[in-house]
């Protein structure tokens, strides 16, 4: 009596299997893993995902060389970056932009490495000056970290020297730009 029953039911089973397909039914959506990344690619998923991003880019307050002297003044009443979701914040657990505003020394880059490893995904990261770009006036010096790109997925490069807060703003806004267009290197980091 039992075997029969486990019979039954497995048949009943199979003809459902093979007459219901949920990817056919509309408005139902498996609950695997490959139905969830399906539906955020073939929807606007992405896109809301990415908009709640790029408004809210809270950027790490660890100045470094005199580039960051223009990054805390961004960071001042006088231009309100909360307008645009960019907020300063004191730890590498809250942020989700990091900013090499000045020259890496040799001796600083594993706190910088650090610092880096500790922002949860996504992140991005932004280079600001000619010392973080090419080494500006400590090209080839014996202490400085030349190429930074070469260590770090930039996605923004912001020249001049120093670099002032409607530049580092701009910058901030090609960020915004680059990731609703989905070509920043931060989201799939
Ligand atoms: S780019 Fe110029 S202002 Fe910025 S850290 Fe280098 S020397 Fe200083």
């Amino acid at each position: 009596m039992g075997e029969m029953n486990q019979n039954m039911t497995q048949k009943i089973k199979e003809k459902v299997e093979e007459e219901v397909n949920p990817e056919e039914i509309p408005g139902v959506i498996t609950t695997t893993s490959n139905a969830i990344s399906d539906f955020i690619k073939k929807t606007a998923a992405q896109d809301f995902i990415n908009w709640g991003r790029k408004n809210s880019l809270w950027f790490m307050t660890q100045p470094m060389g005199c580039c960051g002297v223009e990054m805390i003044a961004t960071g001042c009443a006088h231009y309100d970056t909360d307008r645009f979701g960019i907020i300063p914040r004191n730890s590498p657990r809250h942020a989700d932009v990091m900013i090499i505003s000045g020259y890496v020394t040799k001796k600083y880059l594993p706190a910088l490495k650090k610092l880096w490893e500790q922002m949860a995904s996504p992140k991005w990261i932004i280079a600001m000056g000619d010392c973080s770009i090419s080494g500006g006036p400590f090209y080839e010096s014996y202490s400085t970290v030349q190429n930074i790109d070469e260590i770090f997925p930039i996605d923004v490069f912001i020249p001049g020297c120093p670099p002032r807060p409607e530049a580092l703003l701009e910058g901030f806004i090609q960020l915004q730009k680059k990731i609703a267009a989905k070509k920043d290197k931060g989201t799939n980091y």
